[in-house]
């Protein structure tokens, strides 16, 4: 059975689901630092099982199940609203963003055992304080009471160049529409999956960045927040 949701009280969590490269990342981070929240970026646990399996080439759903449940994962603050991701002793932060380890997740997201297995630590997370998720399956999995639900989203062209330029100023060498074709896919495993798809939840809020700044995003993104605030 799933692990029962941590008892919410009067703290708020606000639950911002969407695609890849919608921007979530960078908005959430604004509004955690803008509004004193505890900021967990859900799809990093994702990350971690999928380079997990990568590495040790584990491909059984019950080893994945068993990996997840037991990878000493931790989501740690360092300067400037920034995060950083550890695998027990080891800093994962960069590796967890490099693309094929984002298929990975993606893959291994697919899979019940493994998303039971990450339930317990994304409630948890920001137990007694308050919270912004992103993620897939927040404001319809994780948390259906959160107070603000958001679905962020742009379309695939857009979300492309972004991540594009995101992984050229790491050094990755991108052809554009081979990121597309992937990013498609990536989409429709994630929407098409039978467990916890990525969806807007019932009472989410729209927010397309097609056609927004950065800057922009994070102002419509906080305006809905500060709602709550008031
Ligand atoms: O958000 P990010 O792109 O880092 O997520 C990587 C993958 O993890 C997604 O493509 C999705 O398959 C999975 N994921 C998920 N549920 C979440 C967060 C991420 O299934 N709440």
């Amino acid at each position: 059975m799933d692990e029962p949701m941590t008892a919410k009280g009067n703290r708020r969590v606000v639950a911002v689901d969407g695609p890849a490269g919608a921007g979530k990342g960078a908005v959430c981070r604004a509004a955690a630092a803008r509004f004193g929240l505890a900021y967990l970026e859900t799809g990093a646990l994702y990350r971690a099982v999928g380079l997990l399996s990568l590495r040790a080439g584990i491909g059984d759903p019950d080893a994945l199940a068993a990996a997840a449940g037991e990878m000493p994962f931790a989501f740690r603050p360092v300067q400037d609203g920034e995060y950083a991701a550890f695998l027990g002793d080891e800093e994962v932060t960069l590796a967890l963003r490099a693309e094929e380890v984002g298929q990975a997740a993606s893959r291994v997201a697919a899979l019940p055992g493994v998303r039971r297995a990450l339930l317990g630590f994304q409630r948890r997370y920001g137990a007694g304080r308050d919270a912004i998720l992103d993620g897939r399956d927040v404001g319809s999995v994780v948390w259906p009471d959160a107070d603000l639900k958001i679905f962020l989203t742009a379309s695939l062209e857009a979300r492309a160049k972004r991540r594009a330029l995101e992984l050229q100023a790491r050094g990755e060498t991108v052809i554009l529409h081979d990121l597309i074709a992937r990013m498609q896919e990536r989409d429709q495993r994630d929407a098409e999956r039978d467990h916890a798809p990525m969806c807007a939840a019932p009472g989410a809020i729209l927010v397309d960045t097609s056609s927004l700044t950065l800057a922009q995003s994070r102002e419509r993104v906080n305006n809905l927040i500060a709602t709550l605030f008031a």
